[in-house]
């Protein structure tokens, strides 16, 4: 069985990759091109994979891995938590971390996708390809860079540019119905003068509202590499482009799989949700001159969970010792990130990297009962 997978042109035999402009296969060497649904009967072998569901690094043994036994008889790959594949053109040997999902040989440029990471139950149900190209990424974070004075120069090089590299992101999605109510307490007040004084005139109120509310692909990501909050500030990705998972799309790309665990990703979803909700009663509650929160209640029903892969751009770099870190949405083009300014200048900060919650991406149906 082979674990590592490519997708050799029909015509030439060079290497596919996923076109984001055409959105099909094509051929960088011939320029010849295969619809999606040719390159399905490849992941044939990700649901028979059976002993592809463990995911350690030393579980997923495969004829293809070289062993790196050493004196003491603990594997190299097993310290490491790297594994060894061999590249099916040039007989390279790919090194991967134990997350690696698609990546390229490092000697021949060919792109692979290593199938033991996406077979039985590590398989995404979803797949948002990218939409944006490299070239698109480069030029946005160009002009970005372009459109802020105080930016160093060494962030404007096309070598510094050329590093983007994107990304399938592992989420977890969650969808779940929301029964909710809050009370609050909220004044009104009016001003009036007469000849003789200037009156004020501060009326109380209780108020109640309750409400039932469906949430869909609520996303967080699954991956401990990608820092939860700037991943939260490319959304939101509009899930109505996801399609069934198929390898091919990662092809040309880089992919990581989930190491975060849909149970460990559930209580950050579940805040996200409680957020939403409260803005949700909140924002109904209009016309008052203060509002305050006294109580409220949330009641998640009918969870459920699904694994998808989103498309990110990313540029890590560091400057004089700093590390700073852009993320392009790779299907809306949301760029997020921070550019260090000369010393005792204004900060030239963009987008502002916080944990903020966006409702309307995927708030679905809203029903507030008024009482
Ligand atoms: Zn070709
Ligand atoms: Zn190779």
């Amino acid at each position: 069985m082979a674990d590592v997978l490519d997708y050799k042109c029909p015509f030439c035999g060079g290497k596919m990759e996923f076109d984001t402009a055409l959105q099909k296969m094509k051929c960088p060497y011939c320029d010849s091109t295969l619809e999606m649904s040719e390159m399905e009967g490849k992941d044939a072998v990700l649901d028979t994979d059976a002993s592809a569901s463990d995911d350690s690094a030393h579980a997923g043994p495969t004829q293809d891995s070289i062993d790196f036994d050493i004196e003491n008889g603990a594997s190299w790959t097993d310290a490491q938590g790297m594994a060894v594949f061999t590249c099916n053109s040039c007989g390279g040997e790919i090194i991967s971390d134990e997350n690696t999902v698609a990546t390229a040989c490092p000697f021949c440029g060919n792109p692979v996708v290593l199938t033991s990471r996406v077979s039985g139950m590590l398989k995404p149900e979803y797949v948002i390809p990218f939409k944006l190209d490299k070239a698109a990424a480069k030029k946005r974070l160009a002009d970005y860079v372009k459109s802020k004075r105080f930016a160093p120069g060494a962030f404007r090089s096309e070598n510094k540019l050329e590093e983007i590299k994107g990304i399938y992101v592992p989420y977890w999605l969650f969808d779940s119905d929301v029964d909710a109510a809050a009370t609050f307490a909220a004044t009104r007040v009016r001003h009036w003068s007469d000849s003789k004084f200037d009156y004020t005139e501060t009326s109380f109120y209780d108020i109640s509202r309750a409400g039932s509310m469906r949430f869909e692909n609520i996303p967080v990501d699954g991956s401990t590499k990608m820092p939860d909050d700037l991943m939260e500030s490319i959304e939101p990705f509009n899930f109505g482009d996801a399609v069934d998972f198929q390898t091919a799309y990662l092809s040309g790309f880089l992919a990581d799989k989930y190491d975060v665990s849909k149970e460990a990703s559930l209580p950050r979803a579940t805040e996200r949700l409680k957020v939403s909700t409260g803005e949700a009663l909140r924002s109904t509650v209009q016309g008052y001159a203060t509002v305050t929160e006294k109580s409220s209640f949330v009641n998640t029903r009918n969870g459920r969970s699904k694994y998808a892969l989103y498309p990110v751009w990313l540029l890590n770099t560091s400057y004089r010792g700093k590390k700073y870190t852009f993320a392009m949405n790779g299907q809306t083009g949301k760029l997020i990130g921070d550019l260090p300014a000369s010393p005792g200048k204004l900060a030239a900060l963009f987008g502002s990297v916080t944990a903020g919650v966006t409702a309307a991406a995927f708030l679905i149906g809203l029903m507030i009962g008024f009482f």
